[in-house]
């Protein structure tokens, strides 16, 4: 079952790295409103570094711990920024739930995805409201354990838990940043999202259309 998840995790973050090769420009554009600009190319390397450790530890026959851990480290090492160390705290928090050798579960996943909120808010320290990828993260962690709570499968309560994510990653346009190098322009950003919600929101939606193949 393990051999299966990582195969699912693979394929998953070589989606993720396309889908992130498209939407580059626009988040660069995004995180230079009130930013450094650097969210598309950090985002890209992150994510190509990840997809291509995945692929090594799944073909070398790892189970989900290993192979999301080995993401993690290459993610973290080759993003640079702030938003990179996060995603590295992300997936390590995933795998550590998830393990090498359990059956995956839904609640398990679900488990999987809070300490990965739990981990991103030790980490960097934001609350809700903050104008973060906390604003994407928390209502995604959160519907999708509600709904795997209440006995949907994985498949029918991620795809809600991404569009929800996707609503509130747009509404963090509302909000002023208060953490970050954003802190210092915070106004500047009202009426823009948050480049790395909006990330977080378009990765949920693509690992959505990978599991609904
Ligand atoms: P950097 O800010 O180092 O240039 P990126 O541009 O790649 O890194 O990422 C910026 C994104 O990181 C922000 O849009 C925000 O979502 C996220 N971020 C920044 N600081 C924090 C934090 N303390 N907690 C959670 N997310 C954060
Ligand atoms: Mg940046
Ligand atoms: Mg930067």
């Amino acid at each position: 079952a393990s051999r299966a998840t990582a195969a699912l995790i693979d394929a998953s973050l070589a989606a993720v790295a396309a889908a992130i090769d498209a939407a580059a420009d626009e988040l660069g554009r995004m995180d230079s409103i009130a930013g450094d600009g650097d969210h598309g190319i950090g985002m890209q390397r992150g994510s190509r570094a990840g997809a291509d450790a995945a692929r090594a530890a799944a073909e070398a026959g790892a189970g989900a711990q290993t192979t999301l851990t080995r993401a993690a480290d290459a993610w973290s090492d080759r993003a640079g920024g702030t938003s990179g160390a996060l995603w590295g705290e992300m997936l390590r928090a995933l795998g550590a739930r998830l393990g090498d050798a359990e059956a995956v579960t839904a609640e398990a996943v679900a488990e999987g995805v809070e300490q990965a909120k739990d981990a991103v808010m030790a980490f960097g320290k934001a609350k809700v409201g903050d104008k973060t990828m906390v604003d994407a993260i928390a209502p995604f962690a959160d519907d999708l354990a509600r709904r795997v709570v209440a006995g949907e499968g994985l498949r029918a309560a991620w795809g809600a838990a991404a569009g929800y994510c996707e609503s509130a990653a747009q509404s963090t346009a509302e909000l002023a940043a208060t953490l970050g190098r954003a802190r210092s322009h915070g106004d500047k950003s009202i009426g823009t999202p948050d480049p790395g919600a909006i990330s977080f929101a378009l990765i949920t939606q693509t690992v959505h259309r990978v599991l609904a193949q």
